[in-house]
């Protein structure tokens, strides 16, 4: 069921379908696509591939992308979403310049084409309740059974669609359903529902409508309405192609018709896509909001560190396909680890720290040690970090008992402090009650200095540190996977939320960072030495820093793939 990466072929089964079409010269050689998020919610990375493949296809050859908001559905559409919709796209680099749309510009077309297929005696109301008609719609092997409405007079459906839309009737009391064929072999031609009653206003239309499009009757002909070339969606709407065919079969009045193409979904590991389930983890409080950090939402990876760039990169990683499958979330964790590699200063900063006294060297003295900032990436430069007397290391690098191989700090073991000096345990303070260790006691080389003539001296380990004096606190967010189970909502006899990580938030506090950050800005990214990609959470301030850990060093996607 996992998918790894395999060699990526060059070009994708859509990117070679649409070359033919503009070899062949079709759509008078034009490319228009379109990105149809109906604002129901936050975007999730799901969502990242269709905008990447809408988006990126139009870049590519040249042609254009909508954005178009399908807001059908009166009752669960926010402006809130709007709102983030369009700023995740803009953050994940992709822009619509002034096509920006909305399904329920068309409202009155799709009203005056469903009154024209009632006159073509292509339509009708249905008076009974919703459970009566689905029951008699049969089974993919049994055919449906007809409506006592279906022979409805043309003049008595007119009559009655426009009296829905006044408002005359109660929700759930009539539809109109197009009159296709209820014994064919594609359930959603067995005269499917095409417009309902709701009585909510609508956050752009308001008051005026009674009825409303289902998303089946309005997707297909808004693509047409806008000249769309390549509708590209998710391969659950293959099933639907023959009805959107066939509504747009009633409505062309030439040759052109939007070619639909499906691709797979991403799906990923530990991780759960459905917007309503990751609404209910928000109204639960089950997380901090659709963008806390463990959420696979846009707003969720941008606030953890990731970069628009990792996630483009992932995307192109996995690439389109017509098989479903479930993508290895540690892929994604990869892709961003490869990015923040490049672009992140590296920092000294110590999450659990240990007090170290470095017992010959002068108190109130402090030299400023120069760092380089990127190994990988010269421009960035270097920094100078205050050394002195006392400094923090990880509690875990110091052991009272080292195993064999510990090459960190224990009695008697010399280490190097990065870009500082050699130093060797002589002592520790240890706790009589608790058996904590309090404080360690060692001794400098003053002739290790790292780049002074002596510095050739070798140790085995070289540890990560900030001077006591100078550090800055700072409070520090560990994430891990928001579920144990590896397809938390592919689980059918249990609920999802029996799958929630009860550790997948671990807040550290009194970490010791180097005062260089002090000044560092929400989003703010670096790589904490020796631990990972950390980045400044919104809930920053100057006095109480806050950071959210991307994601670790060690990349078992790299293992893996050995
Ligand atoms: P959900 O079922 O979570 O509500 P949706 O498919 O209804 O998602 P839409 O807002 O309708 O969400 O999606 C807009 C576009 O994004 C559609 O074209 C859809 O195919 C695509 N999309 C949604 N989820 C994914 C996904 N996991 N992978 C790839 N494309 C997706
Ligand atoms: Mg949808």
């Amino acid at each position: 069921m996992m998918e790894q990466v395999e060699s990526k072929p060059s070009i994708s089964f859509i990117e070679q379908i649409i070359t033919e079409d503009l070899k062949e010269g079709k759509n008078n050689v034009r490319i228009h696509t379109r990105f149809p998020p109906e604002p129901n919610g936050y975007l999730h990375i799901g969502h990242a591939k269709a905008i990447c493949l809408d988006f990126g296809m139009a870049k590519k050859f040249g042609g254009k992308c909508n954005l178009r908001f399908d807001d059908t559905n009166p009752v669960r559409e926010e402006v809130e979403y709007i709102d983030s919709i369009k700023e995740d796209i803009h953050w994940l680099g992709f822009d619509w310049e002034e096509r920006e749309f909305y399904a329920s510009d068309y409202f009155g077309r799709l009203f005056d084409f469903a009154v024209d297929l009632i006159k073509k005696n292509l339509a009708y109301v249905d008076d009974q309740p919703a459970d009566v008609i689905s029951a008699q719609k049969g089974t993919p092997s049994q055919p449906g059974k007809e409506s006592p409405f279906r022979k409805r007079t043309v003049d008595e459906n007119i009559d009655l669609f426009y009296r829905m839309n006044e408002g005359e009737f109660d929700e759930g009391s009539r539809v109109l359903r197009a009159k296709i064929d209820m014994t064919a072999p594609n359930m959603h031609m067995r005269d499917p529902i095409i417009y309902r009653i709701i009585k909510s206003a609508h956050h752009r239309t308001g008051e005026t409508w009674k009825v409303y499009p289902m998303y089946d009757f309005a997707h297909g002909q808004s693509d047409y309405f806008e000249g769309i070339t390549h509708s590209l969606c998710t391969l659950e709407f293959e099933v639907h192609r023959p009805l959107y065919d066939w509504f747009i079969d009633q409505l062309k009045t030439d040759d052109y018709r939007p070619r639909q193409i499906e691709f797979n979904r991403l799906n990923l590991t530990y991780t759960m896509m459905s917007k309503r389930k990751l609404l209910e983890l928000v109204q639960e409080n089950r997380v901090s909001g659709w963008d806390d950090p463990r959420m696979p939402t846009l707003c969720g990876l941008r606030r953890r560190g990731y970069t628009p760039e990792a996630i483009r990169r992932f995307v192109d990683l996995i690439g389109y396909t017509k098989v479903e499958a479930i993508n290895d979330v540690s892929l994604l964790e990869h892709a961003v680890r490869e990015d923040l590699n490049i672009k992140t200063p590296r920092v000294f900063g110590v999450l659990d720290p240990l007090k170290v006294i470095i017992t010959n060297y002068p108190e109130g003295k402090v030299e400023n040690v120069e760092l380089i900032n990127n190994p990988e990436d010269e421009t960035m430069g270097k920094r100078e970090v205050p050394f002195c007397r006392e400094v923090f290391i990880e509690k875990d690098d110091f052991m009272e008992i080292p195993p064999h191989k510990f090459f960190r700090l224990a009695p008697g073991m010399e280490v190097r402090l990065k870009g500082a000096y050699i130093i060797k345990c002589e002592s520790f303070k240890k706790n009589e009650k608790t058996g904590a260790i309090e404080e360690v006691y060692c001794t400098y080389d003053q002739d290790t200095k790292s780049g002074g003539h002596a510095s050739e001296k070798k140790v085995k380990g070289t540890l990560h540190w900030v001077s006591a004096r100078h550090s800055v606190e700072a409070e520090v967010r560990l994430y891990d996977r928001l579920f144990t189970h590896e397809d938390p909502a592919g689980q059918k006899d249990e609920d999802y939320r029996v799958f929630l990580n009860p550790d997948s938030l671990k807040v550290l506090t009194g970490c010791k960072i180097e005062p260089s950050l002090k000044s560092a800005k929400p989003l703010d990214k670096f790589q904490f030495q020796r631990l990972g990609y950390f980045c400044v959470d919104y809930d920053s301030k100057h006095d109480h820093l806050v950071f959210n850990r991307t994601v670790s060093l060690k990349d078992t996607w790299a293992k893996i793939n050995k």
